[in-house]
């Protein structure tokens, strides 16, 4: 079965409009699709509207991914299944456009302090009604030729450990998760090993975040090797935790993967997708 639990569209740094990422993954032969924007809903929203008035079997999930801290490290947690208007995730989703505003002002002072004149108006004017963050900024950057492309802007100025590297700002992951549990949803770790963290580590974040009511994991994400399947669904079987598997799509790249995932049966863990699937 095709599924995707994690994908963007146009509302935060995705290319697709809600809608032509729903036509994609209807047109792929997806069963199931969870649109898991940054920190908004609105480009789910948009879909869901879309969705409703166009019959296909296919299934639309309310879906988001909230940036968070944990150790001094920038997390991603996916909430699935969400109601997308319950108080607990309304109010996050006002701390996290705070959040974002707030941190989005600091890259701009940062890097106008290296002599990046107009970067604040720039990045706003790239990112208009879409969640503003560094690919914004990276846009303007290549707009204006101070760097070749988006990876030379990232390598350079924004990137980890980068003058645009700016985190302090994100909610904890106690926090985000408590959202996402309250309003409904599962939580799902994006991404285990992105944040190149030794086993020990892994492990102490995997801790905190069922303490805290997390009871997912993604344990295929984007292209990674079987190997590195291999490692995340043992940490699953370990802590028992439900399987998550996405393409994290942005856009079309020959280097990317497209929408949809083989939600092929791992043994003995179950799959978030089974609390959708009939
Ligand atoms: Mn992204
Ligand atoms: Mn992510
Ligand atoms: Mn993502």
């Amino acid at each position: 079965m095709l599924i995707d639990f994690h994908t963007h569209t146009s509302a935060s740094d995705g290319t697709l409009d809600p809608i032509e990422l729903v036509a994609r993954a209807v047109a792929s032969k997806l069963e199931l699709l969870a649109i898991t924007d940054h920190d908004t809903v609105a480009g789910y929203e948009a879909a869901a509207a879309y969705h409703t008035l166009n019959s296909s079997d296919m299934r639309l999930i309310p879906g988001i991914e909230l940036s968070c801290q944990w150790s001094g490290v920038t997390i991603h947690i996916l909430g699935l299944g969400i109601d997308c208007h319950h108080p607990s995730m309304c109010r996050g989703l006002h701390i996290m456009a705070n959040a974002r505003r707030e941190r989005g002002l600091k890259i701009a002072s940062r890097l106008e302090s290296c002599g990046f004149e107009g970067a604040l108006a720039g990045a706003l004017a790239q990112a208009g009604a879409s969640q503003f963050g560094r690919p914004h900024f990276a846009a303007w950057m290549v707009e204006q030729g101070h760097v070749k492309d988006h990876n030379e802007a990232f390598k350079r100025f924004l990137g980890q450990g980068k003058t645009g590297d700016v985190q302090a700002f994100w909610p904890q992951l106690e926090e985000v998760t408590e959202w996402i549990v309250s309003s409904g949803g599962i939580a799902v770790i994006a991404h285990p090993l992105k944040y190149r963290f030794t086993g020990m580590k892994l492990r102490r974040l995997i801790t905190a975040f069922v303490a805290a009511g997390g009871e997912g994991i993604e344990v295929r994400s984007g292209q990674q090797t079987p190997d590195q399947t291999a490692h995340v669904l043992r940490l699953a079987k370990e802590y028992e935790l439900e399987v998550s598997v996405g393409s994290d799509f942005h856009r079309d790249a020959p280097y990317l993967p497209p929408v949809g995932v083989e939600s092929s049966p791992f043994e003995g863990l179950k799959g978030v997708w089974q609390r959708w699937s009939v």
